[in-house]
């Protein structure tokens, strides 16, 4: 495993709202995160990681701060350089998968591939086909979203963030929504996923059990990082 930083943000701070109804979320963030590692963002609820992970996702900006990611500073890339950057070199995973119900799982997996590029192509399909392999759903890849157990529904999405071959993947509490054995299963996949693709995680959560299946841990509290 290499230890270059591929994403790196600094002093980073997030506030919404103006004047009296400001609200200080992200109160001076440094991270940097590796290739190829593994890292929970554990905190309790309201402590601020699905801002952060937003943030980091390009989805949102924040306040101040650096952000740079793969040499490209995201802090002041244009939103068609955010919105490029993030379809070429992020993937998402969220704590309710956001299926399309009416495609298929070959379909949904295909979906980052298809909106980037504005067509479906056989490679796309070959491609996703590979990706449901590897998170165990080979039978499944014709089968809807509501057809899927909810274990099943969320290892497809995990197979969707891939499908781009994203550096790093943001996973918002992916297994929150789930009962401890398809948690365990989830987490053993993006380990393994992790250990073969060379693909960076970040994986926010709550719960100490899933901390603990990562290799590195960065602890936020009430918009600070009081561990990493
Ligand atoms: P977590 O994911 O750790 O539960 P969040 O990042 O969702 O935390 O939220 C952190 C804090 O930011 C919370 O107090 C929340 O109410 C506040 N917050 C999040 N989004 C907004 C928003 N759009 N406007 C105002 N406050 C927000
Ligand atoms: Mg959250």
């Amino acid at each position: 495993m290499s230890s270059d930083p591929i994403l790196r943000v600094g002093a980073l701070t997030k506030n919404f709202g103006q004047g009296d109804s400001e609200v200080l979320v992200l109160k001076g963030i440094d991270l940097s995160i590796n290739s190829g590692e593994m890292t929970a963002l554990l905190g309790p609820s309201g402590s601020g990681k699905s801002t952060l992970l937003s943030i980091l996702g390009t989805l949102m900006r924040a306040t101040n701060g650096s952000h740079e990611m793969l040499g490209v500073d995201l802090m002041h890339a244009s939103a068609a350089q955010r919105t490029e950057f993030r379809s070429k070199h992020l993937g998402f995973v969220f704590q309710f998968h956001h299926l399309l119900p009416d495609l298929s799982a070959v379909e949904n997996v295909m979906m980052p591939a298809a909106c980037a590029s504005g067509r479906v192509t056989g490679a796309m399909r070959d491609r996703a086909a590979e990706l449901l392999d590897a998170v165990g759903l080979a039978d499944r890849r014709d089968f809807r979203p509501g057809a899927m157990s909810g274990g099943q529904r969320q290892r497809v999405a995990v197979a969707r963030s891939l499908m781009n071959g994203p550096a790093l993947v943001l996973a918002d509490e992916p297994t929150g929504n789930l009962d401890r054995a398809a948690a365990d299963h989830v987490m053993e996949l993006l380990r393994s996923i992790n250990e073969t693709m060379d693909t960076s995680f970040l994986i926010s959560t709550h719960d100490e059990h899933i901390a603990g299946q990562c290799r590195r841990r960065v602890e936020l509290m009430d918009g600070r990082i009081i561990r990493s």
